[in-house]
């Protein structure tokens, strides 16, 4: 008879799509913001933030430590982060001393979680074996994240990124591509641009935000919101590629809700990957668009 699986999952259970193959170990259940009106990842009750106990994870980490071999770990859920150092300092020894092959552990991050979190203990953090936060910071303007309720501006965003660059852990970025709507779209784009250059982060990624339950929650704080069609997210797109000034970023637009698959390092793939967001405003049916039923929403 095969043992029990070392760890339980209060679901649903998010991560990102480059950690499809890392053991996803919840820290904390539910997001501690939980406000962003565009997202209803842990909504449902069981979802209700709080800290997992420290006792439980650690024994749950022995017992993966004994039952599996893996070389990637992902702390969940929405923002692992907002447990206080020394407990995720704990939870990242107890990582190396259990499980002494995995190589990458990483989180998600919202940058509210590092205000009293100085650099100096991120950098334990990072050699304790955190290699990579996940941040949404969805936009980098203003008038936008006020909209939606993400309760990040531009520069609480840039200081949090920042940190964790001095700190040496990697930066993976998500933007929402239509999260202006029409109205905002210009500027939703410039300022993320803005923000990405002032960070210059290792990885960045967009996708397009989508309302799988409806838009209602949404209206209540961007009541004129109309979204982007097909042409006008691609617009947002070439807008945000021309105004990014990246040295080295890994670049990916891939994820299933986006028409058109992007990847590419910027800046050196820069002119290229504007030529394929052109070639899909101008010859829509010759850019191998994903049709409809391809976006997996
Ligand atoms: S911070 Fe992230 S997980 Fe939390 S509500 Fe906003 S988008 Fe969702």
């Amino acid at each position: 008879m095969s043992a029990e699986f070392p760890i339980a999952y209060i679901e649903p259970v998010f991560r990102p799509p480059s950690e499809a193959h890392s053991l996803i170990l919840p820290v904390t259940n539910g997001c501690s913001w939980n406000h962003c009106t565009f997202c209803e990842m842990y909504t449902q009750p069981q979802k209700k933030f709080r800290a997992r106990d420290e006792a439980e994870v650690l024994e749950e980490i022995r017992r993966a430590g004994q039952q599996l071999i893996v070389q990637r770990v992902f702390l969940a859920d929405g923002d692992a982060l907002v447990l206080p150092t020394r407990r995720l300092l704990n939870i990242l020894t107890a990582i190396r001393e259990h499980m002494p092959e995995v190589q990458r552990v990483s989180s998600y991050c919202l940058p509210r979680n590092l205000r009293k979190k100085s650099v100096s203990e991120l950098k334990e953090l990072a050699d304790a074996g955190l290699k990579m936060a996940y941040v949404g910071c969805e936009s980098g303007d203003d008038e936008v994240l006020a909209r939606v309720n993400k309760g990040e501006t531009y520069e609480s965003s840039l200081s949090a990124l920042e940190k964790l660059g001095e700190a040496g852990i990697s930066r993976s970025v998500m933007i929402l591509n239509g999260l202006g709507g029409t109205l905002l779209s210009a500027q939703h784009a410039d300022n993320s641009a803005r923000l990405m250059n002032a960070a210059q982060p290792e990885f960045l990624s967009t996708l397009v935000v989508s309302f799988p339950t409806g838009e209602q929650r949404f209206r209540q704080g961007f009541a004129e919101f109309q979204a982007l069609g097909q042409h006008e997210l691609f617009v947002e797109v070439e807008r945000l590629l021309q105004g990014l000034e990246l040295r080295d970023t890994v670049f990916r637009s891939d994820h299933a809700s986006n028409y058109l698959v992007l990847k590419g390092n910027l800046g050196a793939d820069k002119a290229r990957l504007l030529a394929q967001v052109r070639q899909a405003i101008e010859q829509p049916q010759a850019a191998r668009l994903r049709q409809e039923w391809q976006r997996g929403l």
